[in-house]
């Protein structure tokens, strides 16, 4: 069996390789890159797929969380909560914005535990960033509850969870901004880095068109001090073609999670399935105690899996100056030591999965 990485993406361009080139091909014989129609076409598509009336094509996921804090006016001597098992971006976004990031610990579903959000709420306190980690949407409601009683935003972190759904309703629709990334890792992808914002708010729609080209309200008129993020026309016409491959795509990953499951629960934690939620996992993670000589076992198998992430945030050295130390987040910090990411994408064959599953089978049925 030849290696098994985590993740393939040339075969992901190979299926649309034709059509990618010709995109290419076309836009640079127009000299098209910069604010075309691809992106506006991109912009209404994705926000039409999401089920919101506004999306903004910027130039990555970390900085449509930053630009969406922008927008939202919140920057120094305020506080926004969110989770310490995440990618570095949702804490750096906040710390750019001038703000102060509050780490909430999560459930063992891997996202914000809702019981402990009131907890953290100071006067300071003026947004909350649920992060639908692995591709899992956060338990929404009780979020969105604690949010209105606080009179908080939610900002969506959905940067792994195109297309996932909570009790029907797909993410990129609960907050007021929500954030996308479409970073080569992520289930919808570009060639390089890209972002959007989903929002149902004309007023925080045109002015994060503003924000993310140099404040310019027109090619000579500029009203307020913006930023250079924009999303490339080339990778808007990339994305817009993969967006009606989505759904397909999605279906797969979750057809080898759901086999994933069935043959790994009797001997490793396994995300549990819950009917109000739709995950796409983005990532799937087996919990185990053995973690590490399990990623040794794999690799030797030529399985290649990784720790999503092996650091909680709260511990990270650039996070010293927050004041949290190891015991802070239990949740999180058990997860960081247990978890172990295995190779899914939609390309993924079946003999492939069923090899992974074997291999895990022969590790804890050997030793
Ligand atoms: C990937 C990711 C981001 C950042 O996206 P980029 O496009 O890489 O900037 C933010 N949050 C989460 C949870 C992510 O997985």
């Amino acid at each position: 069996m030849n290696k098994i990485p985590l993740v393939n993406l040339g075969l992901n361009y190979m299926r649309l390789r034709d059509e990618i080139l010709s995109i290419f091909d076309e836009l640079s014989k127009k000299g098209a890159y910069v604010l075309t129609e691809e992106v506006r076409r991109f912009e209404k598509n994705f926000a039409e797929y999401c089920g919101t009336k506004y999306a903004i094509g910027v130039a990555n996921g970390g900085e449509a969380l930053f630009l969406s804090l922008k927008a939202l006016g919140v920057g120094p001597g305020d506080e926004v909560i969110t989770v310490p098992n995440t990618f570095i971006a949702t804490a750096w976004a906040i710390i750019a914005a001038g703000a102060r990031p509050v780490f909430v610990d999560v459930r063992e579903d891997f996202n914000i535990n809702p019981l402990l959000i009131e907890k953290a709420i100071t006067s300071k306190t003026k947004a909350i960033i649920p992060v639908h980690f692995t591709g899992r949407p956060a338990e929404m409601d009780p979020i969105l509850d604690i949010a209105k009683k606080y009179n908080l935003h939610i900002i969506e972190d959905a940067a792994q969870a195109i297309g996932a759904e909570y009790k029907g309703k797909r993410t990129g629709t609960f907050g007021v901004l929500n954030c996308f990334s479409l970073h080569p890792l992520k289930n919808l992808h570009v060639h390089g880095d890209g972002g959007v914002i989903t929002t149902d708010s004309q007023e925080y729609y045109e002015l994060l068109l503003k924000l993310r080209n140099n404040g310019l309200k027109n090619r000579d008129e500029c009203e307020i001090w913006g930023f250079n993020s924009r999303l490339d026309g080339i990778q808007a016409a990339i994305a817009d073609l993969k967006l009606k491959h989505i759904d397909q795509w999605n279906r797969r990953y979750i057809e080898i999670a759901e086999k994933y499951i069935v043959e790994l629960s009797p001997l490793v934690s396994v995300p549990t399935q819950e009917s109000h939620i739709k995950s796409v996992y983005h990532r799937f993670m087996i919990r185990t105690e053995r973690r590490n000589a399990l990623q040794q076992f794999l690799q030797e198998a030529h399985i290649e899996s990784k720790a999503h992430y092996p650091i909680p945030l709260h511990l990270q050295e650039c996070a010293k100056n927050l004041g949290y130390k190891r015991g802070s987040f239990p949740v999180a910090e058990r997860l960081s030591d247990t978890i172990l990411s295995i190779p899914l994408y939609s390309e993924l064959t079946d003999d492939q999965a069923n090899y992974v599953i074997e291999q895990i089978k022969n590790f804890f049925n050997n030793q």
